[in-house]
């Protein structure tokens, strides 16, 4: 039996990883491995508590001289748990999470001691020369130091045999230069509170705070580990460089919202308690569009919260997944002609009293507030189409983007029937005052309940999406830092907010007009200049490409078209603006960003040439010398007039296979001399050549090899193919 037949039979006699049942409820042990609210309020003096929450609430500095109050208490409370070692916990520009352990242990006059003190919470200093810095330092400027955020509670890993702390930080260099993704976004939410703040104190509303929220949904494919562990190109690149569709895929949209199978639906458990510890808000699970597709959504938080604990959704979904012989897949797109996965980060801006500034209402034409917010996120999205592209931008997400499935890489806002017309009566000053009331969805049952109906139907092919109360952007891609994204929305936002202070201000202190009469007037102005970004119709339709170039659209297909953007200047200015990144920082954050395409694609083209060389010729050569040998054979029988019959099928999908070992060869040859280093220095003239030459001879030799797939003797074919890895669970 080939090794392939025997790992399907070995996987349809799994037995679901046993997890033991509990009647706990997940509000019981919520966030039970954090150093959480109720802990800092027991563990800390009463001055030092207050203290510190005001920091996290309001985002005060925070006060020095509550540290070694905060450590002192964060230590006894993690060695209770039985943490031995602590790590500063970080996002370097890898686009991953890193940390550095370090142990309690020490000694104190020659005695053995469990020591953890202020400095030691506050600041780290690891290595940093073999992270990405895009060239802010040189390898010999090691120095990187990790500093607390107080804002995102610190939490306690089981690795090993034992127990660590993790503490969330930033991660910076010798001068500063943020290193991490990080220090922007907390940068672009303390813009926002202020120009927020300051912009609804000019229309009367004094309120302490306004902070972005974010809930994540985080798309996943599960295979098995022994199909994984057989592709050498899933293990190297996280896709799939080879395969053909499954014989049935989602053609039929019979799994996406289908019935969880019993083995994935432990995982999730497994998952979900784990991250219920954790204080992870976990909320949705489901099955998604293609075949062995999942999702998980967790309930809004605070930006910064938010993507931390979807950092952490990754994280220990994988280690679980681990654990019931599963692979966890974030890649884009691991499987050609299947859906990819994305990541959906759900927007919106709350006060510190709890209103969402998003929430349009029943009336949403007579909220000014909500109307007012509104045209600053049109008109942002609006200015800035290159940084949200860039936000989004990796060699793998670009498979998704346009492809008919994901949102097209146009950027556009969906915001439905109903705020268009209130928009578009705004623009023409018509009057809105008999503005038709959300009427019930009646679904003619007298026994069933009439069902409130939403301000809008959903649009699943826009990419920035209103949907009710908060937007949707949904170009994510699903194995990404959620960072990025949302600092770029943080930060274009707060200008668009200050550019209607600056001109409410001007109109208030220029005339004696009303505040809600002179901003009708400033909305409508930037309505009508910025509304050609509102498209409610098919967004991966050919008109709507049309229709966007028209209207003056970008459309950056590929990253390589977009980054070039990130240091324009007038990105600089905006990024200088408001403190968010410097000039060098933004240089590194597009060369880190430029390298790392040119790495992933080369890394993608040795593993190609590998598995064509070593797996997948010796394969098709085996088939050729048997169809040879047969048909020779056959020949020797007829020539003996034994029987008479021809061999002329035989010999044509003998030469159809000749011409395809030819032609891979070939292309094996052409693929193994592209050298993107060969255009000297610049990392832009490099990622262009990889995109324009790389990129199609790469897609070239896929094609032969999917060919030969389907040629091939099936007991030959040396790896897992789509047809099992994506139907056996
Ligand atoms: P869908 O799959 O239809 O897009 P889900 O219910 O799976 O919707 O996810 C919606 C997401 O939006 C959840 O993460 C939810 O917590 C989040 N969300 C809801 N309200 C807000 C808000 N005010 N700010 C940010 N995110 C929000
Ligand atoms: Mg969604």
């Amino acid at each position: 039996m080939t090794i392939r037949k025997n790992t399907v039979q070995s996987i349809t006699k799994r037995r679901p990883h046993r997890v033991k049942f509990t009647k706990k409820m997940p509000n019981q042990y919520f966030g039970c491995r954090t150093f959480n609210d109720h802990e800092q309020q027991e563990r800390l003096p009463k001055n030092a508590y207050k203290k510190l929450k005001n920091t996290i609430k309001t985002g005060a500095p925070l006060d020095n001289s509550i540290t070694d109050h905060v450590a002192s208490a964060m230590k006894s409370w993690a060695i209770e748990q039985g943490a031995t070692h602590y790590a500063h916990w970080f996002q370097p520009l890898t686009g991953l999470t890193a940390e550095k352990h370090d142990s309690f242990f020490s000694f104190s006059k020659g005695d053995p001691i469990m020591e953890f003190s202020d400095k030691q919470l506050i600041q780290g200093e690891p290595d940093a020369s073999s992270f990405p810095s895009g060239g802010i330092r040189q390898t010999f400027e090691a120095r990187g130091y990790t500093a607390w955020d107080p804002t995102s509670p610190a939490f306690i890993l089981e690795a090993g045999l034992g127990f660590t702390l993790f503490i969330p930080t930033v991660f910076c260099s010798y001068l500063g230069d943020a290193l991490d993704m990080k220090t922007p976004l907390m940068k672009s939410q303390a813009c926002l509170a202020t120009s927020a703040k300051k912009l609804l104190k000019l229309m009367g509303r004094e309120v302490d705070n306004v902070f972005p929220t974010t809930g994540l949904e985080q798309e996943y494919f599960l295979i098995d580990d022994e199909f994984y562990n057989q592709r050498p190109d899933l293990i190297a690149s996280g896709r799939t460089l080879f395969g053909n569709s499954p014989l049935k895929g989602q053609e039929l949209d019979d799994h996406y919202f289908g019935s969880i199978p019993q083995r994935v639906l432990r995982f999730m458990q497994d998952s979900e308690r784990a991250l219920y510890e954790l204080g992870v808000p976990v909320k949705t699970r489901h099955n998604e569009v293609a075949p062995n597709q999942f999702e998980l959504a967790s309930i809004f938080e605070p930006t910064n919260l938010a993507v931390d604990h979807n950092l952490l959704v990754m994280i220990i979904m994988k280690e679980i997944a681990h654990k019931h012989k599963f692979r966890m897949i974030t890649h884009e797109k691991p499987f050609k002609g299947v859906n990819g996965c994305g990541k959906h980060s759900n927007w919106s801006l709350c006060d510190s009293e709890g209103h969402n500034l998003l929430d349009p209402g029943d009336t949403p034409h007579k909220n000014l507030e909500f109307i007012t917010f509104l045209a600053a996120v049109v008109r942002a999205i609006d200015l800035w189409p290159a940084l949200f592209r860039i936000s989004i931008a990796t060699a793998s997400n670009d498979h998704r983007l346009g492809a008919h499935e994901a949102p097209p890489a146009i950027l556009s806002v969906f915001l439905g029937d109903q705020l268009t017309q209130v928009i578009q009566n705004l623009i023409s000053d018509d009057s809105d005052e008999n503005f038709p009331a959300k009427k019930p969805i009646e679904l003619g049952v007298s026994t069933l309940p009439p069902l409130p109906r939403d301000n809008s139907d959903r649009n699943r092919t826009c990419p920035f999406a209103f949907t009710g109360n908060k937007f949707e952007f949904r170009s994510l891609g699903a194995n990404q830092n959620a960072s990025a994204p949302n600092y770029i929305l943080n930060t274009v936002v707060a200008e668009s907010i200050d550019y209607i202070s600056d001109l409410l201000t001007d109109s208030l202190t220029n005339s004696d007009i009303t505040v809600s009469k002179a901003l009708e007037s400033i909305l409508k102005d930037i309505f009508k200049k910025h509304q050609r970004v509102i498209y409610n119709g098919d967004g991966y339709s050919d008109d709507w490409t049309k229709e966007a170039a028209k209207r003056g659209l970008p459309n950056y297909k590929t990253l390589v078209d977009a980054v070039e953007h990130y240091d324009s200047p007038e990105a600089i200015r905006l990024f200088d603006k408001y403190k968010i990144m410097n000039n060098r920082e933004v240089v590194a954050r597009k060369n880190v960003r430029l390298e790392k395409y040119i790495t992933e694609i080369m890394i993608e083209t040795r593993s190609m040439l590998e598995i064509a060389n070593t797996i997948i010729l010796p394969a098709a050569l085996k088939q050729q010398e048997s169809l040879a040998n047969s048909i020779k054979a056959v020949k020797i029988i007829f020539q003996s007039g034994y029987a008479m019959n021809s061999t002329k099928n035989q010999e044509s999908r003998l030469s159809e296979l000749s011409s395809l070992i030819e032609s891979l060869l070939a292309s094996v040859n052409e693929l193994a001399k592209c050298n993107p280093h060969q255009q000297g220095d610049d990392h832009l003239a490099q990622a262009r050549y990889t995109k324009d030459d790389i990129i199609p001879k790469m897609n070239g030799l896929r094609d032969i090899v999917d060919v030969m797939e389907l040629i091939i003797d099936d007991s030959l074919w040396p790896m897992p193919k789509y047809r099992e890895i994506l139907s056996i669970i």
